[in-house]
């Protein structure tokens, strides 16, 4: 039987086209090893995916292609003792929906290694509205706590708090008990920062100027950073003496403009975050902490719907920045 998928294609004058075609199995690429065939019930809109639907980033380069770094759904067949046909799994990153086929289709074909077990207590829709976003926030608040961080260190900041990895974040910190302060650039998402668990909201404006002074008052427990540039470096001047940033995004720049003065005089740690290639140990513990730490309700309120057939639409919208929250797409 036929299925659809979302192809993107590249015309020679280098135009990016996305389609939704109807396609048959055998069209899907073979994956690197043993693989595990899905059948893709949801699938999600992340940062990436905005630059694989316009070819941004060069990150697709093989057209043509299917994006979507994310998918959940149930095993059709299998070539792994692991997974059998009805099982349910999620997947997240591994470079899936950039060199490989993605989760922006019907069914899928994926290394089996790759996959992980829907975790217990969510749904594959619930799976998809944590997504890579919110499978890099858990990662990023755990590699902050194994550094130290507890809620009475102080106030802990969230940068692109509106965006995915933000919204989680600060969910997943204020249910944790934290005080967590959320920067954002649209203050008309105030409200919906606050109902997530943000106790206040710093203007993006205030927090992204240049660098000033290297050292400036020590006011952060920790942060959670999706914005990098120019206020990743000022966020650094900024932090209690022994404490850490989790960089995990560019959305405002990939340089940093800092100085190394933090880390010598105040002991400040700048840990990677990295969702795509985690070892598989580490993915499984996140999902775990996600059923358990993140709220369901919280969950639901940070989630729009969308179809496949407005995802061409979206990929400019969230590289904008202009995307509040999670989306998920039913398939
Ligand atoms: P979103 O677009 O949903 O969120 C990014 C947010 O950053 C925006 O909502 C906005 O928040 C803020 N922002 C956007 N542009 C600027 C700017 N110029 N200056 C300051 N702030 C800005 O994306 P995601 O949450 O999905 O991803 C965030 C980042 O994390 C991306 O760079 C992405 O590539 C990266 N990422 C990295 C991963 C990893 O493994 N390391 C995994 C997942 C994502 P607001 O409106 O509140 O200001």
């Amino acid at each position: 039987m036929p299925f659809r998928a979302l192809i993107v294609d590249k015309a020679e004058d280098g135009t990016v086209t996305p389609a939704i075609q109807s396609i048959e199995e055998d069209r899907l690429p073979e994956a690197p090893g043993e693989s595990v065939t899905v059948d893709v019930s949801h699938t999600t809109l992340n940062y990436k995916d905005g630059l694989c639907l316009t070819g941004g980033g060069g990150l697709v380069r093989k057209y043509p292609h299917v994006p979507g770094i994310d998918f959940a759904g149930t095993v059709r067949s299998s070539e792994v003792a692991e997974f059998s046909p009805g099982d349910p799994v999620v997947l997240t990153g591994w470079r899936v929906g950039e060199a490989w086929w993605g989760g922006y289709a019907e069914r899928a074909r994926v290394k089996g290694k790759w996959l992980v077990p829907l975790p217990e207590g969510l749904s594959a829709a619930q799976a998809m509205a944590v997504g890579t976003a919110g499978f890099t926030a858990m990662l990023a608040v755990m590699a902050l706590e194994d550094h130290g961080l507890k809620p009475e260190n102080g106030p802990v900041l969230v940068t692109g708090a509106a965006g995915g990895v933000g919204s989680v974040a600060t969910a997943i910190l204020g249910r944790l008990g934290y005080e967590v302060v959320a920067v954002t650039g649209r203050p008309e998402t105030g409200d919906y920062l606050r109902r997530l668990g943000a106790a206040r909201i710093l203007p993006r404006d205030e927090i992204n100027e240049t660098v000033k002074r290297p050292l400036e008052s020590e006011t952060w427990a920790g942060c959670v950073d999706a914005v990098g540039g120019a206020m990743l470096a000022r966020v650094l001047g900024q932090m209690k003496y022994g404490c850490s940033v989790a960089s995990v995004g560019l959305a405002g720049g990939a340089a940093l403009p800092a100085t190394v003065i933090p880390f010598l005089l105040r002991g400040v740690n700048l840990l990677g975050i990295d969702s795509v290639m985690r070892p598989r140990a580490d993915r499984i513990a996140a999902w775990g902490r996600i059923a358990r730490d993140l709220d369901m309700d919280l969950l639901d309120s940070m989630t729009v719907a969308a179809t496949l057939e407005e995802l061409p639409a979206l990929g400019p919208k969230i590289l904008e920045g202009g995307v509040k929250g999670r989306v998920v797409v039913a398939l």
